[in-house]
């Protein structure tokens, strides 16, 4: 690695969005129901291959969750990156499917590699993080639809905010030929049960897999948005590769599968982004997959960055979050700082999502919330405001950015929605590390098995 100049900051869109990412790997391990006929498997994490930056590091470390946080703070802290405000991120196979022993140790290695000491249990380690210097102010699971529901108060305890759901295409007949071994009913399941526990909920999407075509894509992909049983708040596109070790090298070789070309993708890209509604996030579109383990499908890696230009140069604008995060719009001229807030509703999952943004004149957006009302219930599913990642107590050098009241702003509106929606109380889903900021603003920490671990105030 490059060593900075002075106080260059490396990379600098890792942080761009407000929060310092730190992805760890879990050691290898099969998927109980089988294999997913594009999923590779090369004794490496599930559905990666081993020469991933990310997986040689993991590897490197014994998968060990504590040594690949400290080494990935120390990798940030070299780049110049703030560290204190970390999103923890596991990734590689379905996590909640490995010992429930292991699970718990994971996490608790999570925790201690934040805190920079090993701690008697997972409780400790977690209240110790409250005020570390390195806080976890979200966690990440990335898990099938078919096994959600069952671990919710778990991921609780676990201190997740956000699952990644691996939804790749909601058909049947789809699901049956790439051996998914769940059905749509799973992922609208899943879809439910963790909106109403106050997750944010990631989609990951494949188009082009065997038995879908380009129009079937959009077709579905319109759906997803349309539908009530399913408007993720986030989603990543990665369309279908064909990679070693995997049923689908098969076929491919056989002539009965053929993945898009890359034209086909940035049309298919171009009529997706299009309808991407404002509540909803675009985290990624692509995989990066060393080149000498792609044996066919696009390698485009630059390709949102293309399509997203040639967008801005034919003016249209796209709704979806990260187009209009202010990080990634600073470049845009003089930046206008007067703000205001902007209400949108829509129904998901039999509740009401309200989605509350702050935003300026040209739709630039500064920071967001997200309420859910359900059966009288209030929950904060989400509460973001953007800009480059800030030190916890380092006051913002220009208007609109993180530590300027636009995150009070934002809860102050949304407690004012719950009380009209006759709600006696309103709950947030806290990242640990954020318990200290709610607590200020008269939260209190829902203790006690099996209460899912939110603040908590009554309005
Ligand atoms: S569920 Fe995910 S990790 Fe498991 S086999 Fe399928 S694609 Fe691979």
């Amino acid at each position: 690695m490059k060593t900075p100049i002075n106080n260059e900051v490396r990379k600098p869109t890792k942080t761009i969005s407000g929060i310092t990412p730190v992805a760890v790997m879990l050691p290898p391990k099969k998927c109980k129901h089988g294999n997913c006929i594009y999923c590779p498997s090369m004794n490496v994490p599930q559905s990666y291959t081993p020469k991933s930056p990310v997986v040689l590091r993991a590897k490197s470390l014994d998968y060990d969750s504590y040594k690949q946080v400290v080494s990935r703070i120390k990798a940030f802290e070299v780049m110049n990156h703030p560290t204190d405000k970390i999103e923890l991120i596991i990734m590689g196979g379905t996590f909640l499917e490995y010992p429930e022993k292991f699970q718990y140790e994971f996490i608790k290695g999570l925790y201690d590699g934040l805190n920079g000491k090993i701690s008697k249990n997972l409780s400790e380690a977690k209240k110790i993080n409250e005020n570390s210097k390195h806080r976890c102010v979200a966690l990440c699971i990335e898990t099938r639809p078919d096994v959600c529901c069952e671990f919710i108060e778990r991921m609780r305890e676990f201190g997740c905010t956000r699952v990644e759901l691996g939804v790749q295409l909601i058909d049947d007949k789809v699901y049956k030929l790439v051996k998914r071994g769940h059905s749509v009913k799973e992922v609208i399941l899943a879809t439910k049960c963790l909106r109403n526990a106050g997750f944010k909920i990631g989609y990951h999407l494949m188009p082009g897999l065997p038995g879908s075509n380009l129009k079937k894509d959009l077709e579905l992909f319109k759906k997803i948005f349309s539908d009530e049983n399913f408007k993720p708040d986030q989603i990543k596109i990665y369309p279908c590769q064909v990679l070693p070790n995997s049923e689908l090298e098969n076929l491919y070789w056989e002539g009965k599968y053929k993945p898009y070309t890359p034209k086909e993708i940035q049309k298919l890209l171009v009529d997706m982004l299009k309808i991407v509604p404002r509540y909803c996030r675009v985290m990624r579109i692509m995989r990066e997959i060393p080149l000498e383990y792609l044996i066919a499908g696009s390698k485009d890696i630059g390709i949102r960055k293309d399509v997203e230009e040639d967008l801005r140069k034919n003016n249209v604008k796209l709704k979806e979050i990260r187009y209009r995060e202010i990080g990634f719009n600073k470049s845009a001229g003089n930046l206008d700082t007067n703000l205001k807030l902007k209400k949108s509703e829509y129904k998901a999952s039999s509740g009401k999502e309200y989605f509350l943004e702050i935003v300026n004149k040209k739709d630039i957006l500064f920071g967001l919330l997200r309420l859910r009302i359900f059966n009288k219930k209030a929950m904060i599913r989400e509460l973001h405001v953007y800009g480059k990642s800030l030190k916890i107590g380092e006051g913002a050098k220009e208007k609109g950015q993180q530590h300027t009241g636009l995150g009070k702003w934002l809860m102050d509106s949304a407690e004012k929605l719950a009380k009209k929606e006759k709600c006696k109380e309103i709950k947030v889903i806290s990242g640990v590390g954020v318990r200290e900021y709610y607590r200020k603003l008269g939260y209190v920490l829902e203790e006690g098995k099996g209460n899912g671990e939110y603040m908590r105030k009554e309005i």
